[in-house]
């Protein structure tokens, strides 16, 4: 963390800042370019246009008055002519077939001859075209519009000129505005960057610090919402999620420690009790020896629960707790029947196996003798007698089934829906006459059903009975 904050981080909100200001910019930039082209394009059209115009009118003067006088007379009439509508940046010039020219509205004329300049251009197409000039020491340019014409059997180039002085000036001034308008772009738009950066990046600076408060002790706070349903928003909401589900899994592994620690406190202190009350006084070997007998059973006790939690805690690791070989669950099955039957009968349960479908599939013999172990365990301890248990194994084509089924006291709905949690006991004062158990059973069932890739139900009737069903997929036969 400390490294972190020495180092020169270019924070997200900069980059954001940063980006805005550069897309700004370029945007402005390009923007400005566009208009500047199209304002250039748009007089220069009317330039043309107008130019268009005025060679028709200087054309039909040509025609009219240059078959009969001597080219003085001509030029000084089209200066009359022109005289009333000619404006200082307006020019009419005509220019015989080599560029010389013949005669000019302005006696200063200070063009050089375009027809020289262009020479690629054909006059005798007899179509306008377009040039443009730069007066000889002068910044502005002039628009000629150029039209061949024939006058006395000769070639000739008639021309309309304009000085695009006005125009120049225009273009000069939208220029200025440009770049006034991109300095101010290039000011405004990194602070405009880093006004929008924090306050599109103000509700992560609220993640930050709420998930800096969170720690084991305090894992109910949650990341307040902005309630927009933006992508911060469904970031709050994914991390509060995930903080449900962690809460859920620290309080359940609170919840198992204290659990595992009561279920062993009371061996232990059983053990503690007659360890201490064979000290009192001098005791012969008879009476220490049935103190160490009694003891076994605690010390059974302990190494049970010790045991059901290892397995528990591989499953919960992703460790391997089955061994896959190839075997017949029915027998594997029949064995723990077999081995049930004197405590049922000692019970007075009658424990019967009614369907034995040869089953076979890759297992561990061990830990599924255990599941029907535990299941017949249950099945008989909660059945009052005189009671009977069932047992079964059917077939399908995909997956062997198991059933225990009692005719016992049942399970409440309610309580089924907790029956496979670890330490769960169903009303705890129904447990006596040797009932007595960890409440571990049916969760290592589960672990066992599902580390086969199988599944494990309970179905009950509260005072009729209860069924427990395995299904546990077999490979081909
Ligand atoms: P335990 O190891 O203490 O037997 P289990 O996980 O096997 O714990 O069972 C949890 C609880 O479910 C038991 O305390 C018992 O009340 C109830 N239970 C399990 N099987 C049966 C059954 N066949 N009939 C009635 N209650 C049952």
């Amino acid at each position: 963390m400390k490294t972190d904050r020495r180092r020169f981080v270019i924070t997200v909100g900069a980059r954001l800042a940063l980006w805005a200001a550069v897309f700004t910019l370029s945007v402005s930039a390009v923007v400005c370019l566009i208009l500047y082209v199209g304002l250039e394009r748009s007089l220069h059209r009317e330039v043309d246009g107008f130019l268009e115009g005025e060679i028709r009118e200087f054309q039909s003067i040509l025609v009219e008055e240059g078959e009969e006088e001597d080219l003085d007379e001509v030029e000084r009439e089209i200066r009359r002519e022109l005289g009333s509508r000619l404006r200082k940046d307006l020019t009419f010039r005509l220019l015989d077939a080599s560029g010389r020219l013949i005669l000019t509205s302005d006696p200063k004329d200070p063009f050089p001859n375009p027809w020289s300049v262009e020479r690629k251009t054909s006059p005798l197409e007899f179509a306008t075209f377009f040039t443009t000039l730069r007066r000889a020491n002068a910044h502005a340019a002039a628009r000629f519009c150029n039209l061949p014409i024939t006058l006395r059997g000769r070639s000739c180039l008639a021309q309309a000129g304009y000085l695009l002085t006005g125009v120049e000036h225009s273009l000069a001034g939208f220029r200025r505005i440009c770049v006034l308008a991109i300095l101010a772009a290039s000011l405004l738009a990194p602070v405009g960057g880093i006004l929008l950066a924090r306050r599109s990046l103000r509700p992560i600076g609220f993640m930050t610090r709420t998930a800096r408060r969170i720690g084991a002790g305090r894992l109910a706070e949650r990341i307040s919402r902005s309630g927009t349903g933006d992508e911060l928003d469904l970031l709050a909401a994914t991390l509060n999620e995930m903080l449900d589900r962690l809460h859920c899994h620290v309080r359940q592994i609170q919840q198992f420690t204290a659990d595992a620690a009561h279920e062993l406190r009371s061996p232990l202190a059983a053990l503690r009790g007659a360890a201490e009350v064979a000290l009192t006084r001098n005791r012969s070997a008879e009476e220490l020896t049935q103190v160490i007998a009694d003891s076994i059973e605690h010390y059974d006790r302990l190494n049970r629960i010790a045991e059901d939690l290892l397995l528990l805690a591989r499953a919960d690791a992703g460790e391997p707790i089955v061994l896959k070989e190839r075997l017949r669950l029915d027998t594997a099955v029949e064995d723990m029947v077999d081995l049930y039957a004197p405590l049922a009968a000692d019970r007075q349960i009658e424990l019967t196996f009614t369907e034995r479908s040869e089953a076979w599939l890759d297992g561990d013999g061990t830990r599924l003798r255990q599941l029907v172990g535990n299941l017949l365990d249950n099945a008989i301890k909660w059945t009052d007698p005189p009671g009977r248990v069932t047992v079964a194994v059917s077939r399908t084509n995909s997956a062997a089934h198991v059933t225990v089924t009692d005719t016992g006291i049942g399970i409440a709905p309610e309580q089924l829906e907790r029956i496979f949690d670890r330490f769960y006991r169903v009303d705890p004062a129904r447990a006596s006459n040797g009932r007595r158990g960890a409440g571990l059973g049916l969760a290592i069932c589960r672990s066992i059903a599902e580390a086969h890739g199988g599944r494990i139900a309970l179905t009950s009737q509260p005072g009729r009975g209860t069924t427990a069903t395995v299904i546990l997929p077999v490979g081909a036969s």
